[in-house]
């Protein structure tokens, strides 16, 4: 019943995350019910397809590679960041709260997809800190199990190198109150107090 074009284009979106097999066919056909959208799409992905490089030194995404974090002199040689993914490099480039180099994942550790420390490119994080200027590794990694599994593993290959391994503090969010907070989160804060 459905031609088969559309139906080649709804498997192709059901498999983007977020969308199942009912939002690819709402997007395919709203796609085709608006030809400029449909074109706009299509000249967007062939530019992006185009434009955009992964940087080989921190797999994030940029125009060029390396990209303009790596190759801007101005920032900090010494702290590396590490994050699952090119969001979460993103996010804390927005908070303006931190100057250093990043490497991105791209996943985290997980024995059930297969998932291990080669695929999360742990062999060449190691390489990079070799002979370094590298002082401190900030593991910016979700509280998650797999999260916390992928960080004590990185931080067991980092700590022998003589190089500081911190990660984020965990408590409570901005403009949060304390009795509609969970228990680990506010066990957490408690843990990392600090003098005001
Ligand atoms: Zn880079």
């Amino acid at each position: 019943m459905i031609p088969q074009p559309l139906e080649d284009l709804m498997k192709t979106l059901s498999k983007v995350p977020g969308f199942g097999r009912r939002s690819a066919q709402r997007a395919a056909l709203h796609l085709l019910t608006h030809k400029d959208h449909l074109q706009k799409l299509q000249a967007d992905l062939a530019t992006v397809m185009r434009d955009t490089k992964t940087c080989t030194t921190c797999n994030s995404i940029a125009l060029h590679d390396p990209c303009h974090i790596c190759t801007d002199t101005k920032r900090h040689n010494n702290t590396l960041c590490i994050v699952e993914e090119v969001a979460d490099l993103w996010a804390i480039e927005r908070s303006g709260a931190f100057r250093g180099q990043y490497y991105v994942l791209g996943g985290l550790l997980s024995a059930i997809d297969g998932i291990g420390p080669d695929e999360i490119g742990v062999p060449k994080i190691l390489s990079r800190l070799v002979n370094s200027e590298f002082s401190e590794v900030i593991l910016a990694l979700s509280a998650s199990m797999d999260g916390q599994t992928t960080a004590h593993l990185i931080a067991s290959k980092i700590k022998p190198l003589g190089i500081e391994v911190t990660t984020l503090a965990k408590g409570l969010p901005m403009g949060a109150e304390i009795d509609y907070m969970d228990e680990g989160t506010l066990s957490f804060a408690l843990q990392g107090r600090r003098g005001v």
